[in-house]
């Protein structure tokens, strides 16, 4: 049985980064006399088995800003609102910052067109951490994914757009088409970070061509769902798992060649231990 990897697979940069800035974190606070605690604002990443490395580590979850009293407060590659970073500040906490620089990116844009009188539409899911970190730095916006939301906006002249970094280029597309016959002045700031569409096209790639797809990634990873939907189109014998424990001989059965991705929170080395258990199948 041939065992081949997506082209695209696996943690992106900006949750590499994040990892190993936690890590440093923790180690560091280890080694102080007087240990702090050290807490993520939210599950670092939608990876069970990560979160759970983590908090083994001595990096536990704080859900809200008011269930830190003291220590290290570490901000996701989401990002946050500047009110929020702030809060944490004023209430005496240490700040570490692993906002992916892509989300700064997001950040810097919605600032800009906001200081300069845009009013901002922003492209993404309006319950998603990353979107509400945007919104944070904008004063007059909309949230859309929709041109239907656009259609009952008495739009203003001046308008700028800035993108959740996991959108599609053709939901933005669909949107910028309606805008751009409606407003005097558009400016648009494509945030869009290519390591989503990257990782679905190498597995919609990957999975024409073999007799099973095996799917790394947090069950309450949105984006490892979307890849095993992907693989799923093309390949009906594709399996979605977080660890190896789950794989199951009867889907291997008369398969010689099996694709194997994963998700942007799935760590390099969650891959080699699946890898290496089909292997010894
Ligand atoms: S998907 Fe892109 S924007 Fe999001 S964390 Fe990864 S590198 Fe950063």
């Amino acid at each position: 049985m041939r065992v081949h990897i997506a082209e695209n697979a696996g943690a992106c940069y900006g949750v590499e980064r994040a990892l190993n800035i936690v890590l440093k974190t923790a180690q560091s606070a280890n080694k102080q006399d007087d240990i702090k605690p050290v807490h993520t604002l939210g599950p670092l990443i939608h990876n069970p088995q990560v979160v759970s490395k983590l908090e083994r580590e001595g990096v536990g979850v704080a859900d809200e800003v008011d269930d830190v009293h003291e220590g290290t407060v570490i901000i996701r590659t989401h990002g946050v609102p500047p009110q929020i970073t702030d809060s944490l500040g004023h209430k005496g906490l240490s700040v570490v910052d692993a906002t992916c620089p892509y989300v700064k990116k997001v950040h810097k844009s919605a600032k800009k067109l906001t200081e300069e009188g845009y009013f901002v539409i922003i492209v993404g899911d309006a319950d998603h951490a990353e979107v509400q970190g945007i919104a944070g730095y904008c004063k007059d916006y909309l949230v859309t994914t929709s041109v239907d939301d656009l259609v009952e906006l008495k739009l203003p002249k001046k308008v700028g757009v800035v993108v959740q970094t996991t959108q599609s280029q053709e939901m933005l597309d669909t949107i910028l088409c309606y805008l751009s016959r409606r407003v005097n002045e558009l400016r648009v700031f494509n945030t869009i970070c290519e390591a989503t569409n990257e990782r679905q096209a190498a597995a919609r790639k990957l999975s024409l061509e073999v007799d099973a797809m095996i799917v790394i990634g947090g069950k309450n990873s949105g984006n490892t769902r979307r890849l095993h939907e992907i693989s799923k189109e093309n390949c009906a014998n594709a399996h979605h798992i977080e660890t190896a424990d789950e794989l199951e001989a009867a889907w291997f059965e008369g398969v010689s060649d099996v694709g194997v991705t994963a998700g942007a929170s799935t760590p390099q080395a969650q891959i080699s231990t699946v890898v290496e258990a089909i292997e010894n199948l």
